[in-house]
Order: C-alpha cells, then structure tokens, then sequence
C-alpha cells in the first residue's frame, strides 16, 4: 500500500461525499524544512491533511492554497496543493504558544483563507472568514458553513510519522436532509485520534459506516513538491526593479534567497542582474543546501 494517498469516498443513502487521506513520506519531507515546536508542527500537519482532503470538495485546474493567519504566538500557516496532487506548506511563529488546547490560544484572532490560483496569477479566487474554533477541523467546518451553507464534518491528526484527515461533507447539489447527515456526523464522532492516523481507508470505512453504502474510489498519489523556479524569482527581482536590486547588490555583493518552503537557495551576482535587466533571463545559480 502506498503510504501518501488520497481517497473519495461516497456514502450513498445519505447524500454525503467523502474524503480520506494519510500522507507519509509527504509529511516527514515537508516537515522537517523547519525546526517546528511539537505543537505547531502538529497544526501544521492537520493543515497538510486539511488542504487534501478539501482538493477532493473544490472544482479547480490550478493551486489551492489554506491560509491561517493570527495575532498570536503563531502568526501564519499555509499549505498549498496542486491539481497533479503536490503540496507544499509552512509555519511561522514569533513565540512556542504556552497554551496549545485551541486554535485560538495559539494563533489568537486573525482569519482563515482559501484561495484558488490558476496558472495566470491575475486570475484568482478568495474566500475568508474569522479564524475561530478550538481546532483547525472546526474552523473549516466554520469556514463551510458560512461561505459555501455546506454541512461539514472533519477529524485531522499528526504525529511525526504521518497526518491524516477525513471529511465528510452533503453533496453540494442533493437536498437538504439533516436527519441522515446528523446520522453520519454522530457515526464520524467515535473516531479516534488513533484510529485515524493508523488505519487505512478502506478498513476505517468499514469501522465507521458499514451500515451505510459506501463506495470507495481509486487511491489518487499526493506527493511533495515545490512550486518555486528561477524563473519566479526572476521575475519577483524584475517587479522589484533594477535600482533597488542595484543597491542590495552595493551593499552585499550578491543576492541570495531562499525559498521558505522547500529551502532552496537562488544566487544571484552583479553581472546575473545585469542579464536579468538587460534581455530579461539570468543566468541564476540555483543550489540546494
Ligand atoms: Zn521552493
């Protein structure tokens, strides 16, 4: 069995779409980018699983990025997933949150943002609601409920081995039946933390509703990957314009950037730049440390 999957699933009686998803080999790569505090790498892994399993509910060729953003000791957490099923994300903190019960001890008052971007990053779309909940799992449920009117049920996990998620969610278009997705939501609640993050799909759905008619679709890979290139730092340093990228290069010799996800350092000397302003491509050094 392939250890970094995503699965839909179908509950059919109800009207209810699912989705499933473990990430293995995924998280251990994504996680270990950054030296993240238990707790903040455990929120930013149910994040990891939250953005798979919500590619499964959005209609979208491009990226599908979930923002959290707050006043608290942790100020930012993205995580990012791409049709082709790659991901990518982050943390970012200013203090190791004392209080780690709720969201909202450690990321304090802010908002929670999906955004969906396609190729042309002109052409994108945001919904955004206050961050609130004692989890990331109830702030999406939040999030559904407000921006889409779409019942919404989710359980997110991580542990340094793997996250995994599972949501369940009345299909956009069905009537209306609250009685059986109160049924369903009541059969997700005697999942355990563990059960999630150590069962595979198919026995879990068994576990969980096999008095309902599920139907399990293929396995689709989830894998990461970052999106960053020279090709947009170039043109990140060509917007910034050439006096400013002159002055840095006065000033320091050379311009050096890494990129926060996935730690890739671009290089760039006084005669890259040169290029870069005069034909519009540099030559830039592009190694990993
Ligand atoms: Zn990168």
């Amino acid at each position: 069995m392939s250890t970094d999957i995503l699965h839909r699933f179908l509950l059919e009686t109800p009207n209810v779409r699912g989705a499933w998803t473990s990430l293995e080999q995924t998280w251990q790569q994504l996680s270990t980018k950054s030296n993240y505090p238990p707790a903040i790498k455990t929120l930013l892994g149910e994040a990891l699983a939250a953005i798979t399993l919500l590619s499964t509910t959005i209609k979208h060729n491009g990226s599908i990025i979930l923002q959290l953003r707050g006043n608290g000791p942790v100020h930012l957490v993205v995580v990012q997933i791409q049709a082709n099923g790659s991901v990518r994300g982050l943390a970012r903190w200013s203090a190791i949150p004392e209080d780690t019960r709720s969201l909202n001890a450690m990321m304090g008052q802010g908002h929670i943002a999906i955004t969906l971007e396609a190729e042309k990053e002109s052409e994108r779309y945001q919904g955004i609601i206050a961050l609130e909940g004692d989890s990331l799992a109830q702030a999406l449920e939040n999030y559904f409920q407000q921006s889409e009117q779409l019942p919404t049920r989710l359980y997110l996990s991580a542990n340094d081995q793997r996250c995994a998620g599972i949501l369940v969610q009345r299909i956009p278009e069905s009537q209306p039946d609250p009685e059986n997705f109160e049924r369903v939501s009541l059969l997700l609640d005697t999942l355990t933390p563990e059960e999630l993050l150590d069962l595979a799909a198919a026995p879990m759905l068994y576990r969980l509703f096999h008095e309902e008619n599920v139907r399990l679709f293929n396995a689709s890979p989830v894998f990461f990957q970052c999106t960053c290139s020279v090709d947009r730092i170039e043109r990140m340093l060509i917007t910034l314009g050439n006096e400013e990228v002159e002055a840095i290069l006065a000033e320091q010799g050379k311009i050096d950037i890494t990129c926060e996800f996935c730690n890739t350092l671009y290089s760039l000397d006084s005669i890259d730049a040169k290029h870069l302003f005069l034909k519009g491509v540099a030559p830039i050094n592009n190694t990993l440390h």
